[in-house]
């Protein structure tokens, strides 16, 4: 054998990286790992929520060549990544970014092993063409362009730090500059922009229950779990009964402790503890949308929430502000502290979370709300926390949470069940939730319908004042996903304003303005005209137009009646709109429903032989008046 073959065996027995010229080997890389170790421990560098723990890591010696060759080179690229920035790539890059660097680079040394080579100092311009076929063709489809992109671009980087590395290409790859080989990248979506709004039924219904959850069942789940405790705790401990006859006890006891608090949401209520258990995990899946729904934070930030996260302001009238500090961790590994205005309910999912994790916090010493044992049993009485590891939720399991929770509702609650969402090509399915949907939907609904599906869901009427109120400033990305929502949004409902004029079906003040100098615009040629074209004209009107429950409103400050009590001027306070008396107002398809239905009702009620002669007149003169805008509809 040769001499350096047995260094390399007796270096990778003691599981050793061979000997860099530009790194001494015993040179920490983190707080658990130096330079040489074959396995380099991340962890301390990662402060990221939701990561899982092989990100944490990387094995040198899952690398062909180790300790040497490809392995080796490794080594050297991502040490240089992390601590001596070379000039094209001025700054540090964290050590997520780098272990997805190795994960693509690991490839292609493979690739270039499995061709007989031992470095990347033997690597042609043969070698990178073929690989970049492989990657094109391979793997029966090959790989996306995206990613075979950043998988090419990876190795020009390499070569980029070729200064850094031992033995690293002997020059530019594939013989020519990156720009050559791949077209300017489109313009990058965010991956907000690419992410699907969620659709409103499955939203509204989704949200109900979660809402239920936090605000109407908590208290029982909480109180049955505590008296499962109380049991334990003062019964079964001191009686010395083993663990399988504790839990036969408990199960005896369970079945008139619950019988006294029944869930009634619950098409069978509940009997065995292991139904408050189940209970106890959908809450806490409750606790989770709630917060990501109604608050705008990322998941990152859902993740590092810590109890006691929230602070209260009381104002002079008496109103009182949440705010709840998270950590932002968005360019920045980290995290940098931020911090929102919430709505109530979102205090009151933090509040239950802080009560479904006192004894796991206490236990781990660790006060965040998302701690996880990665097991069924985080809730289980007969659990001695002390000394149990625990980590935190990574963002796949919380997903795994939201779409059990949404199974959940659909087999075990009585309550309509969430539906399931038909695809583009007809298909039914259940709605495949991530993690990002839950920001960008928030900001669609408060662009479209800030008095619509929200407000329906938590009688909440200002949400959005509390959602751009909560803004801290110093991370523009949420108000510039309301913008674009917003723009999207008035386009929009410019061209369904179109839609209703062009078929005459407008009523309200500013409705039958519209329809009158629509028909001396157009002069009774309204179908030769697309609605974008009389969008277009609609929107020459230059007046700001928002949506409410039963009407368009096209504000112009000087004949607003709503703002005369209001302290701001400059927009209209929809929850004080009078659509039948303001010239503001135009009432549209969407809307013309909710009037015929209050008519109806107050034909009813003015009918009603129980109903007194005051009370009549005045519910004859309010159905005149809507009776007035039905009739001016559609006419
Ligand atoms: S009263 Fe209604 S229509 Fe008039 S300005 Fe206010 S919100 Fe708009």
């Amino acid at each position: 054998m040769e001499v350096q073959a047995i260094h390399q065996q007796v270096l990778g027995m003691h599981g050793r990286l061979g000997a860099s010229r530009f790194v001494e080997s015993d040179k920490p890389v983190s707080r658990d790992s130096v330079f040489g170790d074959r396995r380099w421990d991340m962890t301390s560098l990662v402060t990221l929520p939701g990561v899982k723990s092989y990100q944490k890591s990387w094995d040198f010696g899952s690398v062909p060549g180790f300790p040497y060759g490809f392995a080796l080179s490794l080594a050297e690229y991502a040490d240089a990544r992390l601590f001596v920035p070379v000039v094209m790539h001025g700054r540090e890059a964290t050590w997520l970014t780098v272990h997805n660097e190795l994960v693509a680079l690991r490839s292609f040394a493979e690739y270039s092993h499995s061709q007989g080579l031992k470095g990347f100092h033997q690597v042609d311009v043969v070698i990178c063409e073929q690989y970049l076929r492989s990657l094109q063709f391979g793997d029966a489809k090959g790989k996306s362009y995206e990613r075979t992109r950043y998988m090419v671009r990876l190795i020009y980087q390499l070569w980029d730090y070729r200064s850094a590395i031992g033995e690293c290409l002997p020059s530019l790859p594939f013989g020519r500059p990156f720009e050559k080989l791949f077209k300017k990248a489109s313009t990058p979506n965010s991956e907000e922009n690419a992410t699907p709004i969620i659709p409103e039924p499955i939203y509204s219904a989704l949200m109900s229950a979660a809402l239920d959850y936090v605000l109407d069942y908590s208290h029982r789940i909480i109180e049955a779990w505590q008296g499962l405790q109380g049991v334990w705790d003062n019964d079964v401990i001191p009686s010395g009964l083993s663990l399988s006859g504790g839990k036969k006890k408990l199960v005896r006891v369970a079945i008139e402790l619950l019988s006294g608090s029944p869930a009634t949401w619950r098409t069978l209520g509940w009997a065995k503890y292991g139904d408050v258990y189940e209970e106890l995990q959908q809450l806490r899946a409750a606790c989770i949308l709630v917060i990501l729904a109604f608050s705008g934070i990322r998941v990152s930030e859902l993740l590092s929430l810590e109890a006691g996260c929230y602070v209260a302001d009381e104002f002079e009238d008496g109103h009182i502000r949440y705010y709840i500090n998270t950590r932002v961790h968005k360019h920045r590994e980290r995290g940098s502290k931020d911090s929102w205005v919430v709505i109530d309910e979102v205090v009151r999912a933090i509040q239950v979370l802080e009560a479904l994790t006192a004894r796991v916090r206490k236990a781990a010493k660790d006060e965040r709300l998302m701690l996880a044992d990665g097991t069924n049993s985080f809730f289980s009485v007969h659990r001695m926390c002390d000394g149990l590891e625990f980590g935190e939720l990574t963002t796949g399991a919380l997903i795994y949470q939201i779409q059990t929770f949404r199974n959940h509702c659909n087999n075990k609650l009585d309550r309509p069940s969430i539906p399931d969402w038909t695809d583009e090509n007809g298909v039914t399915k259940p709605w495949s939730f991530n993690s990002r949907q839950f920001r960008r939907t928030l900001a669609r609904f408060i662009a479209r319908q800030p008095f619509g599906v929200i407000a329906g869901l938590i009688q909440y009427k200002h949400l959005e004042v509390a959602v751009f109120q909560g803004y801290a400033g110093t991370e523009p990305e949420w108000n510039k996903l309301l913008e674009q929502e917003k723009v999207l949004a008035s386009v929009d409902i410019l061209e369904e304003v179109a839609m209703d004029l062009s078929n005459g079906q407008l009523a309200g003040d500013f409705g039958i303005k519209l329809k009158e100098e629509f028909a001396a615009e157009f002069r009774g040629r309204a179908e030769d005209f697309s609605p974008s074209q009389i969008a277009k004209w609609l929107a020459s009107s230059k007046k700001s137009l928002f949506v409410g429950k039963f009407n368009f409103c096209f504000f112009d400050p000087s004949k607003a009646l709503c703002t005369q009590e209001s302290v701001r001027a400059d927009r209209p306070t929809l929850n004080f709109c009078q659509p039948d008396k303001c010239s503001n107002a135009c009432i549209g398809k969407r809307h013309i429903f909710r009037w015929e239905a209050q008519l109806k009702q107050a034909e009813e009620f003015a009918a009603h032989p129980k109903t007194s002669s005051v009370q009549r007149e005045l519910l004859e003169r309010e159905a005149a008046c809507l009776r007035a805008v039905v009739i001016t509809f559609g006419k």
